[in-house]
Formats: structure tokens, sequence, C-alpha cells
């Protein structure tokens, strides 16, 4: 989960709307407070922070996360004004992992939270991680590699593979499968189950008949040898 803390509406909504779309769980909060709140409800892998906010700056708010033992080792980029804000960030050695200069574009954007997540790395990441034959997926760090080369997928074909890996070796119904991932009981809808399944095997490649399909009854991916 990624939380950005950006006023501008126009950019955080392009930004949550970018990230959502290239597979990453993302909240966008217009300033510190809703921020705090939902850190305290829940814990993200990887903050998004603009500067200039109406009441608690994106300083502070950093200041704050590197002093509570819980958030101290956060990733946090900042995203900054070109110019004397970016310099002023910069030279404060403010303790954020990484610098984005605004205006930066969304594919950018991207490359660069992978790569903070990918460093920030390990500790977090080995209880979720999966490997069956060339396939390769890290559910913190929101990777899937098939023979080393990345695979995008979108959030639903990641949470439904990242599901299925971590119940590997049961059979999942499509129902088990909905209620998981979609969040919602629906009958009737669980067509929406197989058309994933179909375009995630197909995004797969060689490694799509790792889901195994089980008439009558749902989906399996095989344990790991
Ligand atoms: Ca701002």
């Amino acid at each position: 989960m990624i939380y950005l803390v950006e006023d501008e509406a126009s950019i955080r909504e392009l930004v949550i709307y970018t990230l959502q779309n290239t597979g990453f769980e993302a909240k966008g909060f217009a300033d510190g407070k809703d921020f705090w709140l939902a850190v305290r409800e829940k814990a993200p892998d990887l903050v998004l922070l603009d500067i200039m906010l109406p009441g608690e700056d994106g300083l502070g708010i950093l200041k704050k996360l590197r002093s509570s033992a819980s958030t101290a080792k956060l990733p946090v980029m900042m995203l900054t004004a070109k110019g004397t804000e970016y310099d002023k960030v910069l030279g404060l050695d403010s303790g954020a992992d990484d610098y984005l200069p605004k205006p930066f574009g969304m594919m950018e954007l991207v490359a660069r939270v992978k790569s903070l997540l990918r460093r920030a790395g390990p500790a977090a990441c080995d209880a979720e991680e999966y490997r069956r034959g060339k396939l390769f997926v890290s559910v913190p760090r929101h990777v899937v590699t098939v023979n080393g080369a990345e695979i995008v997928l979108t959030r639903k074909e990641f949470d439904l593979l990242a599901f299925l890996l971590k119940n590997a070796g049961l059979v999942m119904t499509r129902d088990r499968i909905l209620s998981a991932v979609w969040e919602y009981d629906f009958e009737g809808e669980t067509r929406t189950v197989d058309t994933h399944v179909l375009t995630l095997r197909g995004k797969l490649g060689d490694c799509g008949k790792l889901i195994q399909t089980v008439r009558g009854f749902g989906y399996k991916v095989g344990e790991s040898k």
C-alpha cells in the first residue's frame, strides 16, 4: 500500500490512478491530518510526500515518520517543486529516501517507486515471496517476473495470483476467490474470476499453466517442490 499526501487534487488523482493501474494499492490524502489517521489504521509500504501542504508541511510529516519507531524505516519519496524548494530539501538532509522534482512524468514516478520498494527490500519481503519454476512473485515489492523479465499485471490480476500462491496446494472456489480478491460476495459474478484467470495466464506465458483449473470447483496453484 502506497500513501500519497498532495493537496493539489489533479496531481493527487493522476498519481493514484497511475499507481493503481500499474498494480499498486494506493491512497491519496490532501493533508497531514487525514494521512495520520490512515497511518494509525494501517502503515503503508511507501509514502509519497508533497512539501507545501496546508497545515503540517511535508518535511514536518517526514520528521515525525522518522522519529516514530514503527515508521522510522518506511521508504519516503518527496515530490518537490523545482528550484528553491528542491534545493532546500536536498540541503536539509531531511532523511527522505528519494526526491522527485515536479513536474514529473508518470512512468518516471512508477519506475522510482518500484526501485525504492526494491531497495527497501528484503526485511519485509521474506514472508511473501514465491518461486515456481521461472515464475517469481514478491507481494510487498509488487513484482512479478517470468524468467527474469518483469510482467505488468493489473491490481486484481496481481491479487488473484498472490492469493492462489498463498493458498498453494488448495483448490480455491470461484466464490472464495471473489470474496478474497474482489472483497464481495456476489452470486453469479464468478465469471469475473474466469476472465481474470484467462488474461493472467496469457500474461504469464509459459508459467500460465501453473494456474490449474479444477473442473467443477475452481482454481489452484501447486505447492512448491
Ligand atoms: Ca502542494
